[in-house]
């Protein structure tokens, strides 16, 4: 191939930017190219970093905004053309200039008051000749492409918030690896250190002393210690507009066993017999009520089995029921499921689709199948009748990603709970569905519906 010939300002593609065209002026003077680029933000591993930043490649149109994301090179200081120095971001991308495509290194800068979007340094000219006194040599593109990408919807990088007090726990860490795969930015904010604030009506999340920028989707994982804080944190997320994966509302009625029952009774949904009563309320009357001994007696927030006790007698339910009483516990008392056999069937829900289940059992000289407690798990694909109750109990809880579990009694399948935060480790490693990867493809799929329809989640 002879030489590119150029003029002293060339359209240019940066297909992996998502920027079909900008005008570029030829600059032999500098080293390193040079594109207009604001909010500049460094995310994804430490190792292997990423800048996310808004580009206006159109000057006079600067409300076209493309969110570009590409690898960071390092931060290099960069002599502006008027001799200032300034610590600049280097991306490396893919550069077409006519018919040519070469690798690049280019330099982020703010050049809003500049008449070129964009400067091709020597680097990027390598095997070019420059004829100043001309223009647009190679094949001309258009601005044009921005105003019908604007209609199309154009793939950008969203800003992720995941909620959680353990961002270190598999959970956490495979849920910010899917993220950063999709090439998403996520940032793991810890719940406790969110300071909520409402000034002039005006939701502001203060973190570690700075105000929070705006997240397009939060994936809530909120402990069960932390259920009343962790809501509250989220309904100030889902005030400044972004989508809750799991809304405060139902994460709070979920985690509350006795209103989530009330719930799924009321629309008819099959569950255990189940009653409560306030602390004085006398203990025969309850467990009566649910068919008599054996009763499984359940602490109203618990989680992980933690607070779940079975008592097989009348007099050992007697005794727990008081004991809770003392300890002014709110709690249930629940028909046992002696079938069941210490199994269950955890099933995962997912924006209205079942996409992965197990079913738990219980290790021996136990009755709680918690992976927690040392249940062992094995993949199944649940009938339609479980799969159909697991998603209506979902929907009833209206959480777009929940863990229902279901029991197997002699009546058929009864819901025991919807949990708003599934642990993915246990179900990963026993299915092998990438849940982590199918909830950040749901969140696409939510606030980019015309892309993501492109790649549909696989349903079980
Ligand atoms: P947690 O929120 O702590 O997981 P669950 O209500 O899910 O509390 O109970 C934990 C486990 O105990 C269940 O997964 C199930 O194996 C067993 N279990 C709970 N309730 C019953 C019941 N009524 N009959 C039989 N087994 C039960
Ligand atoms: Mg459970």
């Amino acid at each position: 191939m002879g030489a590119l010939l150029l003029g002293r300002e060339e359209w240019v593609a940066m297909p992996e930017l998502g920027l079909p065209a900008v005008l570029a002026k030829t600059d032999t003077g500098a080293r390193t190219s040079a594109l207009h680029a604001t909010a500049i933000e460094q995310f994804g591993p430490i190792k292997k970093p990423l800048v996310r930043f808004i580009v206006q490649p159109w000057p006079e149109r600067p409300e076209v905004e493309i969110v570009c994301a590409a690898p960071l090179v390092q931060r290099r200081d960069v002599t502006s053309s008027f001799g200032e120095v300034e610590l600049r971001p280097i991306i490396r991308t893919t550069l077409n200039i006519g018919a040519r495509t070469r690798e690049i290194e280019v330099s982020l800068t703010n050049r809003e008051t500049l008449r070129y979007r964009m400067l091709l340094g020597r680097q990027a000219l390598e095997d070019a000749q420059i004829d100043p006194a001309q223009s647009c040599l190679q094949t001309p593109l258009s601005y044009d492409v921005y105003a019908k990408a604007a209609r199309e919807a154009v793939w950008r990088p969203l800003r992720l918030a995941l909620l959680t007090q353990d961002k270190g726990n598999y959970s956490c860490r495979r849920l910010i690896e899917a993220a950063e795969r999709a090439g998403h930015v996520i940032e793991a904010l810890e719940t406790r250190k969110c300071v909520l604030s409402m000034k002039d009506a005006r939701p502001d999340i203060l973190y570690e002393g700075k105000a929070l920028p705006r997240f397009d989707a939060v994936i809530p994982r909120v402990g069960a210690n932390i259920t009343a804080y962790g809501c509250a944190v989220l309904r100030h997320f889902a005030m400044t507009g972004a989508y809750c994966l799991n809304g405060a509302e139902a994460i709070a009625t979920s985690r509350d066993k006795l209103c989530a029952h009330q719930i799924l009774a009321r629309a008819g949904l099959p569950t255990p017999a189940t009653a409560s009563a306030s602390a004085s309320s006398a203990a025969e009357e309850l467990i009566a009520a649910v068919g008599g001994a054996p009763v499984v007696v359940k602490l109203l927030q618990a989680s992980q089995g933690r607070g779940v006790v079975l008592a097989e007698t009348e007099a050992a339910a007697r005794s727990v029921i008081s004991a809770f009483q003392d300890l002014d516990a709110t709690f249930l008392v629940q028909e046992f499921i002696a079938e069941a056999g210490g199994a269950d069937t955890r099933i995962i829900v997912l924006g209205g689709k079942v996409i992965a289940a197990m079913r738990r059992q219980a290790k021996l000289g136990d009755f709680r199948s918690n992976l927690h407690r040392g249940g062992v798990a094995e993949a199944v694909r649940p009938g339609r009748e479980v799969r159909e109750i697991a998603l209506r109990a979902a929907r009833l809880m209206d959480l777009g990603f929940a863990g229902v579990d279901v029991l197997i009694s002699n009546k058929g399948p009864l819901v025991l709970e919807v949990n708003s935060s599934p642990g993915l480790q246990g179900i990963e490693k026993t299915t092998g569905v990438d849940i982590a990867a199918a909830v950040i493809s749901q969140i696409e799929h939510r606030l980019q519906p015309a892309l993501a329809r492109k790649k549909p989640t696989t349903v079980l």
